[in-house]
């Protein structure tokens, strides 16, 4: 039986309007825009189309976003008190810079710098230790629009096994920290995972976050299993997730698919973080 296709072009649109119509309440009460700065450093196409989507995303939001583009041969020093100032600008409520710097820049220490509280990334060591404290602040964004999905499918976590494969700072461990959180039995797998398919295997909720075109297979996955695809690989054949999507899609109950699945909810959960920020930095709801 073919799974149950989970749109996240649709759960996208319903976080974004959802944003929307917030946005518009808190203008009123607070007086103000809630506002985004993006900081993107060179001229990777991937990450113009990915800035240029956050703009727009941000603008039928309601959300009044700066973008600051810098020169690809930027010292560390020059990014950095470009984050000071974004911190000590007031009127800014997130930050974002835009991943993967140059190699020359050291990400991590230029991360570290972002005021928590504009942190819309979630990517500070201080929101990551709030999530790992198992009290979040700002929750970075695609682990967070990976639970919303959950929730929109009415996905109950609590006592599920659930797999995660792939243990970066920006998906694997967040994600896993969200599903202990929901009170899932989380077993995080790696490259250095034994048998990875029989693992996955025992999973009701299977989520992938590699970077290997269509690593798992019908194997990996336990019928009547949820899918998450996190993956998103340029291939010959086009965008393809880590999942093996038809394989999968006959064993599974529903799955994610890759355009159009985890991708949108990337950006839907920025803006909804961007507004939180703004709610938290000025007491406004
Ligand atoms: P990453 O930092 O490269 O981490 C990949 C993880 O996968 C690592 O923990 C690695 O294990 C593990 N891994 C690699 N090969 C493996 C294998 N053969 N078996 C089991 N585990 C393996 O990647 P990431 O930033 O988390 O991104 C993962 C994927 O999600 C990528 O395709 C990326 O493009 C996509 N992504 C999508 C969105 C979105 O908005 N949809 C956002 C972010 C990322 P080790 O730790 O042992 O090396």
């Amino acid at each position: 039986m073919a799974a149950r296709v989970i749109d996240g072009k649709a759960v996208a649109a319903a976080v974004r309007e959802r944003v929307r119509v917030d946005v518009v309440a808190y203008e009123a009460e607070a007086g103000r825009t809630p506002a985004l700065a993006t900081v993107l450093v060179g001229d990777d196409p991937a990450s113009e189309v990915y800035i240029r989507g956050k703009h727009k995303a941000s603008g039928e939001a309601g959300i009044r976003s700066v973008h600051h583009s810098l020169d690809a041969a930027t010292r560390q020093e020059d990014l950095e008190q470009l984050v000071a100032d974004l911190n000590a600008d007031d009127d800014v409520d997130g930050i974002l810079v835009q991943l993967p710097l140059p190699d020359h820049l050291d990400p991590d220490r230029v991360v570290a710098l972002i005021d928590p509280a504009k942190d819309v990334d979630g990517l500070t060591p201080v929101n990551a230790g709030l999530l790992a404290h198992g009290t979040p602040g700002l929750v970075s964004c695609t682990p967070a629009g990976v639970m919303e999905l959950l929730a929109h499918e009415g996905v109950e976590l609590e006592g599920k096994e659930a797999v995660v494969v792939g243990r970066s700072k920006l998906v694997g461990v967040p994600v896993a920290r969200l599903l202990l959180l929901a009170n899932a039995t989380v077993t995080m797998c790696h490259s250095r995972t034994r048998d990875l398919d029989a693992v996955c295997a025992r999973a009701d909720v299977l989520i992938a976050a590699v970077g290997v075109p269509r690593l798992l297979g019908a194997a990996a996955v336990k019928p009547g299993a949820v899918v998450i695809d996190v993956g998103i690989n340029r291939t010959d054949d086009g965008l393809v997730g880590d999942v093996d999507y038809d394989a999968a899609a006959e064993v599974a109950a529903a799955i994610t698919p890759v355009p159009g699945g985890v991708g949108p909810m990337t950006i839907a959960m920025l803006l909804h973080n961007t507004l939180q920020a703004a709610r938290a930095r000025t007491g406004h709801s």
